[in-house]
């Protein structure tokens, strides 16, 4: 076969998505993330990042990194398990655990990797994982890599993970994120950890969303107050979202994680992220802490705009967390909305398949603590006009 038709392939599987109006393109950006984003000269308000807290780019923070810079450098030298394991690596970890109220913590450079090194470490090939049908990509990528067999239940459904357990001889691992990423809403996290003490296997709890912004503190939704941290349990948190910063943790039991270094290759084969973004998180750990005045506001926009959305008539999805889906159903009416939006100084997320099932295309909208009531009733005029404008052509879908 000739290297021609390897490209014939590859253009003809290009072309295909172009077709079904599922092509994607960076968009590319001039100024720091925060409310307004600077895109090919002009100025959008941004309702697409997952910066809930706006400290992407919170002064407090560019001070800090600044001056862990000028004490560390930049770069980590090596992986954590050669000579790239710094002191600001290691106060990062305690302070995490500390927030969760795990015994232990470990730093991964991004929630993708943390979530392949867990499933691939604790699973293998004759053992089974239980996971949500909608869980994010990493998940169901991570037990793929361990060989082991994959089942999915239906979308936060308690009677369909119980009898799914049922049938399965060596379920090893539950897992599911706590805030769905491209829904909102949450998983029934006590219920699954009842299961996974019920059937001796772990309960992995993805935290993506819920770190900075959810439960006390901003400390998740699967975090432990009394010190009674359950053997089982496993918390993934990410520290790019509401955090503002990069990176990702693992926290759980000594055991958890004295084998994920020896065992998760995603840990273990990967250069450190550098010392300097550790310290910032670290400082952003502290504004988080906090954080309830942000947090009270965030809820209120999020109430706010569920408000005026159903009075609009717009067809939200039940969700009372920062993410705020608009259902719209194929891919064709999310690219006129996302279009229309862009023309009116908006950015949201287009959200097609494969990222969702088919028929179910969204506005991926996200709210965060610096935006204003002002803000959203721009957001809500500018999608009750497109609503109308779009009823007047039938032909858009
Ligand atoms: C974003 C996300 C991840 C991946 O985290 P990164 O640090 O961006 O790699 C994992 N799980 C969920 C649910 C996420 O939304």
């Amino acid at each position: 076969m000739s290297f021609e038709r390897v490209e014939q392939t590859l253009q003809a599987d290009l072309h295909e998505r172009r077709q079904q109006q599922r092509y994607r393109s960076q968009l590319l950006v001039d100024s720091p993330q925060g409310r307004e984003l600077n895109l090919d000269g002009r100025c959008l308000l941004n309702f697409a990042s997952n910066d809930y807290l706006g400290l992407a780019s919170d002064p407090r923070l560019q001070q800090a990194m600044k001056k862990a810079v000028d004490q560390w450098g930049v770069g980590s030298g090596s992986a954590h398990l050669v000579c790239g394991h710094s002191r600001a690596h290691h106060v990062l970890e305690e302070e995490l655990a500390d927030f969760v109220g795990a015994p232990r913590a470990l730093l991964f450079s991004t929630g993708y990797m943390a979530n392949l090194g867990v499933l691939s470490a604790l699973c293998g090939r004759h053992d089974s994982i239980l996971q949500d049908r909608l869980n994010h990509a990493s998940l169901l990528d991570g037990a793929k890599l361990s060989g082991a067999k994959l089942l999915r239940y239906r979308h936060a459904d308690v009677e369909d993970m119980r009898s799914r357990a049922q049938q399965t001889k060596s379920l090893r691992l539950i897992a599911t994120d706590t805030i769905f990423s491209m829904d909102g809403d949450g998983a029934p996290v006590q219920h699954i950890q009842q299961l996974a003490d019920e059937q001796s296997c772990w309960a992995l709890f993805d935290e993506a969303h819920a770190i900075g912004v959810s439960g006390r503190q901003g400390r998740g939704l699967a975090c432990v107050s009394d010190k009674n941290w359950p053997q089982n349990r496993i918390v993934m948190g990410t520290l790019g979202k509401a955090v503002g910063v990069t990176g990702a943790f693992v926290a759980g039991s000594e055991l958890l994680i004295e084998s994920l270094i020896h065992k998760a290759r995603s840990y273990i084969y990967t250069t450190a992220m550098p010392p300097a973004v550790a310290a910032t998180v670290s400082a952003s750990l502290r504004i988080i802490r906090h954080a309830d005045d942000k947090r009270q506001h965030l809820a209120e926009l999020i109430q706010y705009w569920r408000a005026g959305a159903q009075q609009s008539g717009l067809n939200l999805l039940p969700s009372d967390s920062a993410i705020q889906p608009l259902l719209l159903g194929s891919s064709a009416r999310v690219r006129y909305y996302s279009r229309q939006l862009q023309q009116r100084a908006l950015l949201v997320g287009a959200i097609r398949p494969p990222t969702v099932a088919r028929g179910s295309a969204r506005l991926r909208i996200t709210l965060t603590a610096a935006h204003t009531k002002a803000h959203v009733d721009r957001l809500l005029s500018a999608l009750c006009e497109i609503q109308q404008q779009e009823s007047g052509h039938e032909n858009v879908a």
